[in-house]
């Protein structure tokens, strides 16, 4: 479903993606790993086209990442993007902000995005949370409404990056079981995360990254318990 093939990219000197080439299948879920700074929100930002790219290619369904206008926004609405910070909007409520994308991107009537919307918020668990403001919830909530809103979008891929890093410890694990269930539906997932458990039990591939390259790409069990590389060893020895 999305294939990236020779991708590089610099940021002034620092090559901060060498020669990516990754696969994601319809479904799967590859989480992505690797120290700070090794480029994985890179990564996740030049698969929505938030970066642009110096060479090589992206594909999504087989066809080239389109670069501008009409097709840039259908893009960003297909692979929808949860980030560490939430971003919804303060002044609107939590129905409004998952149903403004469908009515705007999607071009559905209000009422049409407002049943969608009840209906995906009941799947994160907040059906009863609909009218609140985002300030009126906890961190926890207000990622899973972040969430309700991509799916809202019908996407074909979510890119996630560190979704659960601003949050509580108590928090994180029902952001993770929304992610989980996304997976057992089915829903193809790129996931930059810190959640070893995540990885081990809801990811069909782990990917290790290191300066900017791609030094692993595994399946969960065998990259845990025998990581090939020294990087990957060493990395795993500090979190584990
Ligand atoms: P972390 O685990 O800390 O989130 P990361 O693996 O996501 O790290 P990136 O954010 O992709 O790493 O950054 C990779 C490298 O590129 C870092 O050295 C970072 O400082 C640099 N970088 C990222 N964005 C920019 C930018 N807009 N301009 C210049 N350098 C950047
Ligand atoms: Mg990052």
């Amino acid at each position: 479903l999305i294939e990236l093939r020779g991708v590089n990219k610099h940021f002034g000197a620092l090559h901060v993606l060498q020669d990516i080439n990754l696969t994601v299948g319809r479904g799967e879920v590859v989480v992505v790993i690797g120290p700070s700074g090794s480029g994985k929100s890179t990564l996740c930002r030049t698969i929505n086209r938030l970066e642009t790219i110096e060479s090589g290619q992206i594909a999504l369904d087989g066809k080239p990442l389109p670069e501008e206008g009409k097709g840039l926004a259908q893009l960003r609405a297909e692979v929808g993007m949860v980030f560490q910070s939430f971003n919804l909007f303060a002044h609107k409520t939590v129905l409004a902000n998952v149903s403004l994308a469908q009515i705007k991107v999607r071009k559905r009537k209000k009422d049409e995005a407002d049943k969608r919307s009840r209906e995906l918020l009941e799947r994160v668990g907040l059906a009863a949370h609909a009218d609140k403001y985002p300030a009126q919830l906890s961190g926890g909530q207000q990622q899973r409404v972040a969430i309700a809103r991509a799916l809202a979008m019908d996407p074909k891929a979510l890119l996630f990056d560190e979704p659960t890093s601003a949050l509580d410890p108590e928090m994180i694990n029902e952001v993770l079981e929304v992610m989980q269930q996304l997976a057992r539906d089915g829903m193809t997932m790129v996931v930059v995360t810190h959640e070893m458990g995540f990885a081990r039990s809801a990811a069909n591939r782990v990917v290790f990254m290191a300066d900017g390259a791609v030094v692993e790409d595994r399946h969960p069990e065998e990259f845990f318990t025998a990581p090939a590389s020294d990087r990957a060893k060493d990395f795993l020895s500090k979190i584990l």
